[in-house]
């Protein structure tokens, strides 16, 4: 990670924390750490003070925070006291009263164990969300590396696509793509990839199982890679052999349900009322939309802002979002279509430029 990025990462904390008269932040979320300092371990504590920063680590990662976290103070735990202790320690020996601690991210028993530990006169102030706000707006880097990442799961569909055909299992596709993602430069794949065939294609969030590609099926493949901790998300509904007029149909309604809600995406409209346009244009079948219409995408899969109806959230240029609306009924199927979508001031740009050929095989 860039120090000037950091440095304006921390900085916009630390304005955060006047604003809340905290005298510091203590960051318990690896992405969130990630984000502020380019550490990407997962023990540790990073600690932002008004005038300083520091990292409190467990000794397996002192020469990974060393090259990743340069800019930063690595404060060393000793073996027989642990981060807890060291924790304790660092927010007495910098004379901090306000602390604030990430509650979304903190465990009620670490949240216990913490308040035991620390004395009477440090008060431990619960926040939410504070660099998650912060991750909302991606930089011209980060957009930079979701465009990179986007890209190569595009183009391991296309690849991957050429090749499903009868007899194959859901989860070979799911092997082929994961490989392919590997092959064309990223570090594996985001999530778990899903390949839900035929009845399977009702449930959102099935696995790619052991069940046979049939000539007929309509598949549901949602897929993504990471590279540089930064993940893709992309959903594409195909079908093995040629489709019939309903499959053909459904697959348009869940089209244009995309294409009208992701014209929404622009400076200044809020995030709920992207997903209600998706549900207008679905109409009598938006009862068969289960689940929202997007999330944010960065260093996690799903982030703020969320495209569903308690969202509020203007949109503003440099978010990235997906959009994928849904058609599922049980019994006979589903359809899924996703984008990444980069907000611009000139209106949404898709990311994910893989194929949108239906059939294959
Ligand atoms: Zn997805
Ligand atoms: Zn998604």
């Amino acid at each position: 990670m860039r120090a000037e990025e950091s440095t304006a990462r921390v900085v916009a904390v630390r304005s955060r924390l006047t604003d809340l008269e905290l005298d510091a932040l203590m960051v318990t979320a690896p992405e969130n750490t990630r984000y502020l300092s380019g550490f990407s371990g997962t023990l540790g504590y990073l600690v932002v003070t008004r005038d300083g920063a520091e990292i409190l680590g467990d000794s397996r990662y002192w020469m990974q925070m060393e090259a990743e976290a340069p800019g930063f103070t690595l404060v060393r735990s000793v073996a027989s006291s642990g981060l807890l202790a060291l924790l304790t320690d660092r927010l007495k020996g910098l004379g901090l009263r306000r602390v604030g601690f990430e509650s979304q991210h903190v465990t009620v028993d670490q949240h216990r164990r913490l308040s035991g530990a620390v004395p009477a006169e440090i008060a431990l102030v619960p926040t939410a969300g504070l660099v998650e706000d912060l991750r909302m707006l991606k930089t011209p880097h980060e957009v930079e590396l979701l465009r990179h990442v986007a890209m190569i799961a595009s183009r391991a569909f296309d690849r991957v696509r050429s090749a499903v055909r009868p007899g194959l299992r859901e989860r070979d596709v799911a092997f082929l793509l994961e490989q392919t993602f590997r092959e064309l430069g990223a570090d594996g794949p985001a999530f778990d990839t899903i390949v839900a065939a035929g009845e399977h294609g009702a449930l959102p969030h099935g696995r790619a199982s052991d069940r046979v590609l049939a000539l007929g099926d309509m598949v549901v493949v949602d897929f993504g890679a990471v590279a540089g901790g930064y993940h893709s998300d992309t959903t594409r509904t195909i079908v093995v052999g040629e489709p019939t007029a309903e499959q053909r149909r459904v697959i348009a309604a869940v089209r244009q349900a995309q294409t009208e809600s992701m014209a929404l995406m622009k400076p200044g409209v809020t995030a709920d009322a992207i997903d209600r346009r998706a549900r207008d244009v679905l109409a009598g079948e938006a009862h068969a939309f289960g689940h929202g219409l997007g999330h944010g995408i960065g260093l996690m899969v799903h982030e703020r802002p969320f495209l569903s109806a308690s969202d509020q959230t203007p949109l503003k240029t440099g978010m990235v979002i997906t959009n994928e609306p849904g058609i599922y009924r049980p019994g006979w199927g589903g359809v899924r279509l996703e984008e990444m979508v980069l907000v611009t001031e000139d209106g949404p740009e898709v990311l994910t430029p893989a194929s949108h050929e239906v059939g294959v095989g």
